[in-house]
């Protein structure tokens, strides 16, 4: 029988149109032998997430790189949760950064976040958690679920120019430095997408 990795082959699709988790992605999974290519690099459309759940969007992405392409998928939704917030925002982590005019901007999604969080009575609750789930979706409509988290806390100002999104208000736990002022292979050994990406590895030889 083939294995998991044998059915990926040597590249493969990632559904994603961003491209600080596409550098992630080829990092982690170079050492493995497999490269990646986005979906934005190949022009597909990026669909509307419309679910209500990390898995439901990530297999939305699959199943439409899926669809568009007929080649096996991995596909990735995730998001920072911030506990006194309720979890917050969650899977609306990107929507938090649009502007009005449909650009993104990640500064004001983190005063948002602090600003949300100083609302709530001293002493600030900073705890928080980046979560990745990544569906891996083939064409005989097989598909396989791994999920990740990043535990940490939240600080303010913003620290570090490295990493995309939120990672410059936040710090994983056991470590001073935010992930935006780590070196990408420092964030790669701590990250949500690492943690859901050993378990994907862990399955490649089944
Ligand atoms: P998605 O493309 O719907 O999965 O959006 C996830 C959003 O979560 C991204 O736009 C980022 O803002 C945020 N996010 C996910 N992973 C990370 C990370 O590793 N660092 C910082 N922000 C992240």
């Amino acid at each position: 029988m083939s294995t998991l990795g044998d059915r990926i082959g040597e590249r493969l699709l990632i559904a994603t149109h961003n491209r600080g988790k596409l550098d992630e992605f080829a990092a982690l999974l170079a050492p493995l032998g497999i490269a990646v290519v986005g979906a934005g690099d190949i022009g597909l459309a990026e669909p509307a997430e419309t679910e209500d759940t990390f898995v439901g969007n990530a297999r939305i992405k699959a199943q439409a790189a899926l669809a568009a392409t007929g080649l096996p998928v991995l596909a990735d939704d995730s998001g920072i949760e911030v506990e006194a917030l309720g979890n917050r925002p969650g899977v609306h982590t990107a929507d938090w950064a649009i502007r009005p005019d449909g650009s993104r901007d990640f500064r004001m999604a983190m005063e948002r976040t602090w600003a949300e969080l100083e609302a709530i009575a001293a002493p600030l609750p900073r705890r928080a958690r980046f979560r990745a789930t990544l569906v891996l979706a083939f064409p005989d409509g097989t598909e396989h679920l791994f999920e990740g988290q990043a535990p940490g806390t939240l600080t303010w100002p913003p620290r570090g120019a490295e990493g995309h999104g939120y990672d410059p208000m936040f710090i994983p736990d056991g470590q001073t430095l935010t992930f935006a002022e780590m070196s990408a292979a420092e964030k790669n050994r701590l990250s949500h997408r690492a943690d859901a990406l050993s378990k994907f590895i862990a399955a490649l030889e089944r």
